[in-house]
């Protein structure tokens, strides 16, 4: 019999290279982690503490399933992103364990509502309606890290409608991926299924319906979706 008084939610997941699925439990995003991106926010880069912020696990696309674009926004912004995910996790994990921790990588979209963000920052609130809303993570293939040789470096680019839109390397964040698990897991206990996203470079910018928004990590792979 089901315990559960209500119809019990989806475990959301994401499909892995080669097979299988990674199951989702939180997901918590990195702010301000190019310079040049922090730069063209208005904001001075320096080595401050990362700070987060986090979306649904159903905030999830995946498959290069469309995005539908989404309600009280006009200036949704595509942020360009490597994802990391989790397959164990801790409090305090000392910096030289933490990529052990790692499950894989995939390239994603960390899709805001500017118009929000720049209200509730403004207004001193918080950034979830412009950052945790339906649909607003699309995700490509996760690719367990045994075939990722060194997500620390590589091109990290966006085309919208074939052309590039945000083009860097990975090796401009701020925070390195160990560095990021190491302090995050100072916050939260961190777990198995935890997404990270990592930042995002230079470039971002409105997209419209009917943009096509075509990602790509080196040595990891692509994100696809179409804004409807
Ligand atoms: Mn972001």
């Amino acid at each position: 019999m089901n315990v559960y008084v209500i119809t019990q939610p989806t475990v959301v997941s994401i499909p892995v290279a080669g097979g299988g699925r990674f199951p989702v439990g939180r997901i918590f995003c990195v702010g301000r982690n190019y310079a040049a991106h922090a730069r063209e926010m208005g904001h001075d880069p320096d080595r401050e503490a990362p700070f987060f912020f986090c979306k649904p696990a159903d905030a999830v696309v995946t498959a290069g399933a469309d995005m539908p674009y989404p309600s009280m926004t006009h200036d949704l912004h595509h942020e360009m992103e490597l994802v990391v995910g989790l397959a164990s996790g801790g409090s305090d994990i000392p910096l030289d364990e933490a990529m052990s921790h790692v499950y894989g990588y995939a390239a994603g979209l960390d899709m805001t509502r500017r118009d929000l963000q720049a209200e509730a920052k403004k207004a001193g609130r918080p950034w979830d309606m412009a950052k945790g809303f339906d649909h607003s993570a699309p995700i490509g293939l996760m690719v367990p890290a045994s075939e990722v040789a060194d997500p620390s470096q590589g091109l990290i680019e966006l085309k919208v409608n074939g052309e590039v839109r945000q083009s860097s390397d990975l090796s401009f964040m701020i925070w390195s991926i160990p560095e990021i698990i190491a302090y995050l897991s100072k916050l939260v206990k961190l777990k198995a299924g935890d997404l990270i996203f990592t930042g995002t470079p230079e470039g971002v910018a409105a997209a419209e319906r009917g943009d096509v928004l075509e990602g790509t990590v080196a040595g990891v792979g692509t994100v696809k979706t179409t804004l409807v």
